[in-house]
């Protein structure tokens, strides 16, 4: 089993990028925003709960978005591989992923961390609040809270990851394609296509 992890800011493209590698690699995507904003749609008690954080531009607590990622492992037991987009967030969360995916007799196989400057972060975001019906993308004040949440408790995980030499840095700014080369490239680089 292949198990990625796309790392980077909000607005570093990951959502973007995933698509495009889960269509070539075949892996399941796992992105907890999703999982999040689909339970927001459907009312359910934990969409409610998390929606009054992610409004403020705080991390939703680590033991919703843990469980969440636990049970849609537990969903795929035939996967090929995960991407994990969006998670972990924090190192309680990247422990919490170790131990589910070691008991599974499987573990992270590499982290790609997309590296965008802080302008381009805040003018995509803003620009995708045009278009999208993201309530959080819509409001400078959210999104400078978020790259805060960002710099002060996700951040780390990337050290976290580093310690076990599993971290390749990709730019992430250019076109689509040329970054999704990228991607892909170290990808190989780690599984023989
Ligand atoms: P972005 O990375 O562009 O901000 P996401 O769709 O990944 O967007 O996440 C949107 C919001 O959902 C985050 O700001 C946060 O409130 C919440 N969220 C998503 N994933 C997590 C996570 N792993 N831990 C805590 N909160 C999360």
């Amino acid at each position: 089993m292949f198990n990625l992890i796309l790392f980077g800011p909000p607005g570093s493209g990951k959502g973007t990028q995933s698509e495009k590698l889960i269509e070539k690699f075949g892996w399941i995507h796992l992105s907890t925003g999703d999982l999040l904003r689909k339970e927001i749609a459907n009312a359910s008690q934990l969409g409610l709960e998390a929606k009054a954080f992610i409004d403020k531009g705080q991390l939703v607590p680590d033991e919703v978005v843990i469980g969440m990622i636990g049970s849609a492992l537990d969903a795929n037991p035939n996967a090929k591989g995960f991407l994990f987009d969006g998670f972990p967030r924090t190192e309680a969360q990247a422990e919490a992923l170790d131990n589910l995916l070691a008991g599974k007799g499987s573990e992270i196989s590499l982290v790609l961390a997309l590296e965008v400057s802080e302008e381009e972060l805040v003018a995509r975001l803003l620009n995708r609040g045009l278009t999208s019906s993201r309530s959080d993308d819509r409001d400078e004040n959210v999104i400078r809270k978020r790259l805060q949440e960002y710099h002060n408790k996700t951040a780390i995980v990337a050290d976290y990851y580093a310690k076990f030499g599993k971290v390749a840095k990709i730019k992430g700014e250019g076109s689509i394609d040329d970054i999704f080369r990228l991607l892909v490239a170290k990808i190989e680089a780690k599984q023989p296509a």
